[in-house]
């Protein structure tokens, strides 16, 4: 099962079966103990401020760089998406997909968290044109 760790020397949380043998932020070995979602959440929260439309659209752009998808190039969409998913992180505390709705569990609604698994979703995955779910990134032709 999924857990959520903390480094002690710099704070990175990672979220996986096991932390890290050594930390990839301050490269501190066994430096990550558990902490529970609730840190984890007001840990990743504090983050909220510096990152902020501009950072967000660089990163999902070099995220998409090489892979099999890009970000959508209709410019208009993906700026009312982003709005949304801005929205989402001012009332909900994360970047949440601005289609779908969040449950208020806190690990369910990582799944919702922005850029998802969205390759795995049948509006990407069987299409030659597939998008996610709500069109921010769609496969590269
Ligand atoms: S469906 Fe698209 S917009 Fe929604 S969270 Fe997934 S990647 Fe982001
Ligand atoms: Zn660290």
């Amino acid at each position: 099962m999924k857990k959520f760790w903390r480094c002690h020397v710099c704070n990175d949380v990672h979220y996986g079966v096991n932390p890290p043998e050594v930390c990839p932020t301050c490269l501190v070995k066994k430096a990550y103990m558990e902490i529970s979602s609730e840190e984890a959440k007001k840990i990743s929260g504090r983050s909220e401020s510096t990152v902020d439309k501009v950072d967000f659209r660089k990163a999902i752009e070099k995220f998409s760089e090489g892979n099999q998808f890009q970000v959508n190039p209709d410019k208009k969409r993906v700026e009312t998406l982003l709005e949304g998913i801005f929205n989402c992180e001012k009332n909900h505390g994360m970047k949440y997909c601005p289609c779908r709705l969040i449950t208020k569990n806190f690990e369910d609604d990582l799944k919702l968290v922005c850029p998802c698994n969205f390759r795995i979703h049948e509006t990407y995955k069987n299409k030659e044109d597939g998008e996610c779910w709500c069109g921010l990134f769609i496969r590269r032709q």
